[in-house]
């Protein structure tokens, strides 16, 4: 049995404690994962602390940045690695996570790169009435450690997306992927080793939330920052904790998204992306939207194809090209996503499709598949709209009026994405600046420029990251000001 170790101060150590990493496809055991107790913990954490102040904390800029390339190039060395640890750690189709989860972990670390290396920062000329003027410029320095602590619907690129900027800005971390998903993670300690990135600069613990390596790291005093993705309810709970070193933190938590229909909209066009908003990744992304509103005129027409849309999506086999749909991540999270499709007959909800589980007649049955489910009739107050449910699942309801659209959608506590489907291009502005989000699309959805900011409001997070933002972030700025 393949195990998986943390990584520690450059060195590959076991823990006291294992546990199992399952595969959600088939629900077989693919590993042994040795879980990091406190002792490890502060292990990590020292080995970041020891490492700022070594060689990392004195490399220049652009030699950071030629190391980050060299994880890039890495990454992409080693390909059909990452591919197959994210597929058997997801159960998502080869040809999402070769699509996206793995080449968008080499471009994070391109991207930061490039930004590290070319981001200015302000400065001020200072004149006062009594003649004493002054020049003010910032400089940017490292947080310190920063923790991080990530999800399992897409691990790789989730870590990969806070562990390059903080590099990038010469921080040292210590990462806690989820234990779902311990693969990737560990085999980008080996990128990390074989591209020359010093010891104690990447740090990783394996392990559990709350009584396990995410608490312990998230408690540390010497840690300066956390930063989190994941459940909008651990969110909370991490801000208790870290209230008490008074740590920085950025949250990209859950969401609960709305993707509006016009009857103006390109009909073909809006139902694929609307299908894909949806159900990609088995709806498990934070940005998929589980709310849909279609305005009256094309409402029975626009569920129909979305109906026929959901009926042609192919669950099985992550290895299999035909493939559009895995299983969920675990039995535990199918219990509660099934759980909501009860909730949703128990409410009264028309079942337009779906609502059960898949049969193969093969090893898959032991995998933790759900159908697609599409809902609708029912009222906005019912727990299948108002709270996230991370599976391939959507409620439809009409709207008469755009204002009506706007503040059904706005009518939430969660504002992570929004996505705004319309011809009428005054219309799409208009709409997308009333959307109380982080970020809204406009006839697309999960097109992402890296450079672009990237949060949410209400429960959805706290800060942005992306582009600048991740550098800001990530930095301590020190404004100096000098007296001509
Ligand atoms: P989760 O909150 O259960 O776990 C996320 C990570 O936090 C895991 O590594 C877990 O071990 C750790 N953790 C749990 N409790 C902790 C604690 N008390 N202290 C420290 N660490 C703790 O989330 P999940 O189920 O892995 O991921 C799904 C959720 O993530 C969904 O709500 C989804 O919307 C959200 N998400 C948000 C974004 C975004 O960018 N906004 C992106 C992806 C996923």
């Amino acid at each position: 049995m393949k195990s998986l170790l943390n990584y520690i101060d450059g060195q590959f150590v076991t823990g006291k404690r294992e546990f199992a990493d399952v595969n959600p496809a088939d629900g077989s055991v693919i590993a042994q994962v040795a879980e990091a107790d406190q002792g490890l913990v502060d292990d990590a954490v020292r080995a970041a602390r020891k490492a700022l102040g070594r060689e990392w904390g004195g490399w220049t800029i652009p030699q950071r940045a030629a190391r980050l390339r060299q994880v890039a190039d890495g990454i992409e060395a080693r390909f059909d690695r990452f591919v197959a640890a994210e597929v058997a750690d997801t159960g998502k189709p080869a040809a999402v996570a070769s699509r996206l989860d793995v080449p968008r972990a080499a471009a994070n670390f391109r991207v930061f790169a490039d930004m590290i290396t070319t981001a200015g920062l302000e400065s001020f000329q200072t004149e006062s009435p009594n003649g004493k003027n002054a020049l003010n410029y910032a400089v940017r320095k490292p947080l310190g450690v920063v923790g991080i602590i990530t999800p399992w619907n897409l691990p790789l690129l989730l870590l990969t997306w806070k562990v390059a900027p903080a590099l990038a800005c010469g921080n040292t971390v210590v990462v806690k992927p989820s234990e779902e998903t311990p693969a990737t993670a560990t085999l980008l300690a080996e990128v990390m080793k074989e591209s020359g990135i010093p010891n104690g600069v990447y740090n990783l613990v394996h392990g559990f939330g709350a009584n396990s390596a995410g608490e312990f790291l998230t408690q540390h005093a010497d840690v300066n920052a956390v930063t989190f993705t994941g459940e909008s309810e651990t969110g909370t709970s991490i801000m208790k904790t870290v209230a008490a070193s008074v740590k920085q933190v950025s949250f990209e938590l859950g969401g609960k998204n709305a993707a509006i229909v016009f009857a103006d909209c390109d009909f073909e066009e809006t139902v694929s992306g609307v299908s894909e908003a949806v159900f990609f990744n088995s709806g498990q992304v934070c940005l998929c939207a589980e709310r849909v509103y279609v305005e009256r005129a094309i409402f029975d027409r626009f569920v129909d194809a979305l109906k026929r849309k959901a009926e042609g999506l192919r669950a099985g086999s992550p290895w299999e090209e035909a493939t559009d749909l895995g299983p969920l991540i675990s039995s535990q999270h199918r219990e509660k996503v099934l759980s909501y499709y009860r909730w949703a007959r128990e409410e009264g909800a028309t079942v337009i499709t779906g609502g059960g589980v898949p049969e193969f007649g093969d090893e898959l049955d032991r995998g933790f598949y759900v159908q697609p489910a599409i809902y609708t009739g029912l009222p906005e107050s019912a727990r299948c709209v108002k709270e996230e449910i991370f599976g391939p699942v959507c409620h439809v309801a009409p709207f008469d009026t755009e204002e009506e659209a706007v503040s059904m959608a706005n009518d939430t506590r969660y504002g992570l994405a929004a996505s705004i489907w319309t011809t009428n291009l005054k219309r799409g502005h208009r709409v997308a600046q009333q959307m109380k989000v982080g970020i809204t699309w406009v006839n697309c959805w999960f097109l992402r420029d890296l450079r672009t900011p990237f949060g949410g409001v209400g429960l959805s997070g706290i800060g942005r990251e992306g582009g600048l933002h991740s550098l800001n972030f990530y930095s301590e700025l020190n404004n100096i000001c000098i007296r001509l």
